[in-house]
């Protein structure tokens, strides 16, 4: 809480109805709402009575949809309210150049690394959920943050978990660091029994709670080949040094080992509100209100490495770790276009990576990512070539 007459921190929300967005105001509202945050601007797509009803709430400077098509029903939705609205590509760019020190890239997809970017270059501090911006743009991603000046602040929790240990004061005896996977729902089914599973069942997630995508990309274990390549551009690793491995009960977010056989791990319950927290009030801790860990209850913890066979994706982002260039978007724009032909049933849950497989073949001499045309360039070439496999 504020005192009274002191300024509030202006924050943007990028992708606020959404599952971190959410969180996120939660998290907010736990620390001071409307006293402590002056919330400059929320976005969202689709869900524009929980929009309006976030920028009513938090006091929002701007609201913005992603969708051209839904700009009049937000306007209406918000009429009175003092309220600015914008709509569409133009008006997430909007967003993200609004007034404010810290940004949430909580946008699902490669729709968010436009606003991202934008952010990240006026030099506000990102805290990045959106993988996207990583695995499609790499180098040039960070490279913009840096010019820009701000903090990039890891939200995906096995991220987080590493930031929160990784000491860069002994980065020359860093040897590897270990991704923690829960191996989703069909951890222990056969390739028989997933040629069929429905979109129903592969969103079950067995731990955490996270929007339709990222909870089929965990099931397919797309979400931890995003996640590999993500954490080769976030802390600068070769892609030797990124480990994966299957820990089905989710409570160490993941590990960073050492050249002297030390192994650190960040371990908390499944609730996305601890990454979020720290990076919102990074380097200091907040009191959330998350559930803390019992190991008198956690009977066990286990470990099992992750089958190559049933889950090709983990293979597929280590190929595309190693290629380097635009290989990192060929692969996600290609799974963007899968996931949603399995979403809306125009394809199986195990055509996912072979479309992925056979798009990066078929671009596996694209040039490499000189710039960020290149980038939505290979992005577009592989949407175009996946949709072509269908
Ligand atoms: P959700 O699907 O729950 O929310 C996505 C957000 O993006 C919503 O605000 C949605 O608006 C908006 N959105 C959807 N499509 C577009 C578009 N084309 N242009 C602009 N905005 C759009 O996703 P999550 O919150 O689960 O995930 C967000 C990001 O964070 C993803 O990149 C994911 O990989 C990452 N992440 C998520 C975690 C989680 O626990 N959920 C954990 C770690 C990372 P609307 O709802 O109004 O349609």
């Amino acid at each position: 809480m504020t005192a009274a007459g002191a300024s509030r921190r202006p924050i943007t929300i990028l992708g606020s109805t959404g599952s971190i967005g959410t969180n996120t105001l939660d998290v907010v509202e736990r620390l001071g709402g409307r006293e402590a945050f002056e919330i400059a601007a929320l976005t969202g797509n689709g869900n524009i009575a929980l929009l309006a009803e976030q920028a009513v709430k938090f006091g929002a400077k701007l609201a913005v949809t992603a969708s051209d098509h839904h700009y009049s029903a937000l306007k209406d939705a918000l009429s009175g309210s003092g309220i600015a609205v914008a709509a569409g590509k133009s008006g997430l760019i909007e967003a993200a150049s609004m007034e404010a020190g810290w940004v949430m890239a909580a946008i699902v997809g490669t729709a968010g690394l436009a606003p991202t970017l934008a952010a990240a270059e006026r030099g506000a501090d990102i805290a990045l959920a959106n993988k996207e911006c990583l695995v499609s743009a790499g180098t040039l991603f960070i490279e913009a943050v840096r010019k820009g000046g701000g903090k990039l602040l890891p939200v995906d929790s096995e991220h987080n978990a590493i930031f929160q240990v990784l000491d860069e004061n002994q980065r020359h005896a860093l040897e590897r660091i270990i991704l923690t996977a829960s191996g989703g729902p069909f951890r222990t089914w056969s390739l028989e029994e997933m040629a069929s599973v429905s979109v129903a069942t592969a969103r079950a997630h067995p731990n955490w709670s996270m929007g339709l995508k990222i909870s089929i990309d965990s099931a397919s274990m797309f979400n931890k080949a995003l996640e590999m390549i993500e954490a080769m551009h976030l802390f600068r690793l070769r892609p030797d040094q990124v480990e994966v491995i299957v820990h089905p009960q989710s409570v160490i977010h993941s590990m960073v080992g050492y050249a002297d056989g030390s192994v650190l791990a960040q371990l908390g319950s499944p609730d996305m509100r601890t990454a979020i927290g720290y990076a919102l009030s990074y380097p200091a801790r907040s009191d959330l209100p998350v559930e803390r860990l019992d190991f008198t209850k956690l009977a066990r913890i286990d470990f099992e490495a992750p089958d190559p066979v049933r889950f090709p994706a983990l293979r597929l982002a280590r190929e595309a770790m190693e290629a380097g260039g635009v290989a990192g978007a060929v692969l996600n724009g290609a799974k963007e276009v899968a996931l949603e032909a399995f979403i809306e049933g125009r394809a199986g849950f195990l055509d996912m990576p072979v479309v992925v497989e056979k798009t990066m073949d078929k671009l596996s001499s694209l040039p490499d990512a000189g710039s960020m045309d290149d980038v939505f360039a290979a992005d577009e070439k592989a949407r175009q070539v996946a949709a072509g496999l269908l």
